[in-house]
């Protein structure tokens, strides 16, 4: 079987040029005892926005490896599909994140519903459970409620695994990932083991699985809630996935994956912390932030660069609402905080550099332009090889600001500080 490991991260590389300086963050990092396996996503609406194809994140993935002689396992994530997204993923990818979140709150049959409520009188009452302190008391009418709620969604994750698997010649030759992190409320831990014993029922194989937490998981920018809520979730999703694998016979490796729209700095230590106590494994999926250390790289450089990165700033201001509509959700710009193009020509390659770098102690850091950048990737891609070539010119420093921002503000606290 095609096993996830213990502690994978996910990595965006939008145009394709940066999969060798994300690799050398994961070679530093095993360097330092610890194997973290990379695995390079791309959703479909990404591949739409600039124009590529799938082949194209498996090909620059396997060019870095060889490159690079990276002996350890890596994978290549097909994000966030659908029955009707996922074919042209199949035969470049091994990981595949079926979501299912449009799913969430169809009527399922009633006869379904019922055949899951017999089997499973121990999702009722008081469900005691090692590592949570307090126990879920269920009703009868929380499980029904939960059990309409999400299975009809189950069984979509259900009916895509096994599209997958049929054309990949077996469940075990493909890594499943569930998530249901793109919907308006977030799951519980009570409803999670609830999803968990319906996924096991639909004979999904599933290895790690995406909940939606609570608070705000904003594109490229740190978390905004309510940290204790959170540490108290997270720790509460772990026991229960624990559980789950026990009690209903899911994958032993299964674990929780965060899709955390990259950045959430204040979570890592908690998360860090859990996964000591519990000796739980992680799969933490960034969003494209590499094409930020790619601007922040060619601002660095002056002269061609910088003159690149200045007309897309303008350019994504003049259309910032074109640019922030698909993702309003998972965004929070004041564009009062915003400089005008004209403004903005008067920073300096460093002056950018500092304002789109996410290090949210500096006071020079302004998280506006570093979302309104982060959301107007299509500029870059308008820009074809003008933009690809000026990546080929500078890549020393593009490369530097990659692997460094992977290294220094990921893996180091997620899975090396003290
Ligand atoms: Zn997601």
């Amino acid at each position: 079987m095609l096993t996830l490991e213990r502690f994978t991260f996910g990595v965006g590389d939008r145009f394709a040029h940066q999969a060798s300086a994300q690799l050398a963050a994961f070679e530093k990092t095993a360097a330092l005892g610890v194997d973290v396996i990379p695995v390079w996503n791309k959703s479909n609406r990404e591949h739409t926005f600039v124009g590529s194809e799938p082949q194209s994140v498996h090909d620059a993935a396997a060019a870095a490896v060889r490159a690079q002689g990276w002996t350890r396992p890596w994978h290549v994530d097909a994000d966030h599909i659908r029955l009707d997204t996922v074919d042209r993923f199949l035969t470049c990818s091994d990981f595949f994140t079926i979501d299912v979140a449009d799913s969430i709150g169809q009527p399922p049959s009633d006869a379904h519903v019922d055949v899951f409520l017999r089997r499973h009188p121990e999702l009722q009452g008081r469900i005691e459970i090692p590592g949570i302190d307090q126990p879920f008391e269920v009703t009868p009418e929380r499980l029904a409620g939960t059990v309409r709620k999400y299975l009809a969604a189950v069984e979509e994750a259900g009916r895509i695994a096994r599209h997958i698997a049929v054309r990949k010649g077996g469940s075990e030759r493909f890594i499943a990932e569930v998530s249901m992190d793109e919907t308006d409320a977030p799951q519980t831990p009570p409803e999670l083991l609830m999803i968990l014993a319906m996924l096991a029922d639909e004979g999904v194989q599933v290895q790690t699985i995406a909940p939606k937490f609570t608070g705000r998981f904003n594109k490229g920018v740190d978390y905004v809630g309510d940290l204790e809520q959170f540490d108290r979730e997270f720790r509460d999703d772990l026991a229960v996935i624990a559980h789950a694998v026990r009690q209903y016979g899911l994958p032993v490796n299964l674990k929780l994956s965060v899709h955390s729209g990259s950045d959430k700095f204040s979570l890592y230590p908690l998360i860090r912390k859990a996964m000591r106590d519990t000796g739980a494994g992680l799969h933490l999926k960034t969003a494209g932030t590499t094409w930020l250390e790619e601007i922040i790289g060619l601002a660095e450089a002056g002269g061609d660069g910088l003159e690149l990165v200045r007309e897309i700033y303008a350019y994504a201001w003049e259309h910032i609402d074109e640019f922030c509509a698909p993702y309003a959700a998972v965004i929070d710009i004041d564009r009062k905080k915003l400089p005008d193009p004209t403004a903005f020509n008067y920073f300096t390659g460093d002056d950018v550099a500092q304002a789109v770098r996410h290090i949210p102690t500096n006071p020079a850091f302004n998280a506006h332009i570093r979302q309104l950048l982060h959301v107007s990737f299509k500029v870059a891609a308008k820009q074809g090889d003008r933009y690809y070539d000026l990546l080929k010119a500078n890549s020393e420093i593009v490369g530097k600001n990659v692997t460094e921002n992977i290294f220094d503000r990921h893996m180091r606290p997620l899975f090396l500080d003290a």
